[in-house]
């Protein structure tokens, strides 16, 4: 039994009594890889992990995945209760989970798990469980940094050799295949994503890659990650194909400059929200504020998008070792986008910026 599993079962425990939840209940997600270091495949035949302070970590599991979960870092330090398929995997968990007060689930079990749980414990009152497990893994050790750095610096040389390759005459779709050939030959595991938006279709953020040809005096819009060790890459970078577009020069400074001030406002006790008001602040001033049509940045681990999120109204206070996005854009519908993003990590000092690669403005052929 990994010791660092039975530690973050525990702490979770701890958290959610904390926070006034009587068990936690963790099904297959990237919550329960970090939890137990057990990660199958989420299924209609539920698996759930119940976790309650001061008592041992119990996991209901279908019968034909108990070796399966034996057989995990966090297997021989949690009671497994097998199910066999005929019998209601519901009824089994009220021998498993409190009956009366408080239960927090995770974000990612499924509404017809959550459903057979409300039948089965009717005067249980649920409430999500990100509150609780999102803040521990929000903070990184140094093993989860390793990796998230590692990822960065293949995403890093990733740009830089696909801003030597042909964009003019190409389309996004190909850019999108190289980018991920870089990443992979960079790393990563695999490529998770690869945004490649040119010309007015760099005006919208999550657009999804087509068969638009590159032409000259398109600005180029890549944003791209892959998974490393468990961990994510995501960084994005904006790129003009020759001689960029009237207008062009002053918005790709606007967001260069409120992303280097919300990066250097990066330091431990500093409020989530407060990033993204030193970004906003810039693109405000520079006359497009309402074209800044996305929060600043989210956290980033085992998954591309978890909390903190860096949005108005999020309080939430940076601790050493969170990582996380800061990703300004402004968006010109019909003519051009721009938006630049790097990782970060808080440290005890202030920032650690995950990416490096250039952020001056490139320009490609
Ligand atoms: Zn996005
Ligand atoms: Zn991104
Ligand atoms: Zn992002």
């Amino acid at each position: 039994m990994s010791t660092r599993a039975i530690e973050r079962m525990r702490l979770a425990a701890d958290e959610a009594a904390a926070q006034g939840f009587d068990a936690l209940v963790v099904p297959p997600s990237p919550d329960l890889a970090y939890l137990a270091g057990y990660d199958p495949m989420p299924l209609e035949r539920p698996t759930m992990l119940v976790l309650r302070a001061g008592v041992p970590p119990v996991m209901l599991v279908p019968e034909l995945e108990r070796p399966l979960a034996a057989e995990s870092p966090g297997g021989s330090g949690i009671e497994l209760v097998g199910w066999i398929d005929g019998v209601d995997p519901y009824d089994e968990m009220r021998r498993l989970a409190p009956a009366q007060g408080r239960i927090a689930v995770g974000d990612r079990l499924w509404a017809s798990h959550l459903i057979g749980l409300e039948r089965a414990l009717p005067d249980v009152v649920f409430g999500p469980a990100s509150p609780v497990i999102g803040r521990l893994r929000a903070v990184k050790d140094d093993d989860e940094l390793a990796a998230l750095r590692q990822a960065a610096r293949g995403a890093d040389e990733s740009f830089r050799e696909i801003c030597t390759m042909t964009f003019l005459g190409r389309t996004e779709l190909e850019i999108a295949a190289d980018l991920a050939g870089l990443l992979v030959r960079n790393g990563h595991s695999r490529a998770e994503f690869t945004i490649v938006a040119a010309g007015p279709n760099a005006a919208s953020p999550h657009h999804e890659p087509g068969a638009r040809t590159i032409v000259a005096s398109d600005v180029v819009v890549m944003d791209f990650g892959g998974e490393l060790d468990g961990y994510y890459s995501d960084t994005t970078r904006t790129v003009a194909v020759g001689e960029p577009p009237p207008a062009f020069e002053r918005v790709y400074e606007t967001v260069r400059q409120a992303q280097q001030a919300a990066c250097e406002a990066v330091a431990p006790g500093v409020e989530a929200q407060h990033v993204d008001r030193v970004a906003r602040r810039i693109v405000d001033d520079a006359g497009f504020g309402d074209r800044f049509i996305h929060r600043t940045g989210h956290g980033i681990g085992l998954e591309v998008h978890e909390p903190p999120y860096l949005v108005e109204g999020n309080d939430w206070l940076l601790e050493p070792g969170t990582t996380f996005s800061v990703e300004p854009g402004i968006y010109l519908e019909g003519r051009f986008g721009v938006r630049i993003e790097d990782i970060v990590a808080v440290t005890a000092a202030g920032v650690e910026r995950l990416n490096r690669s250039t952020r001056e403005l490139q320009v490609v052929e």
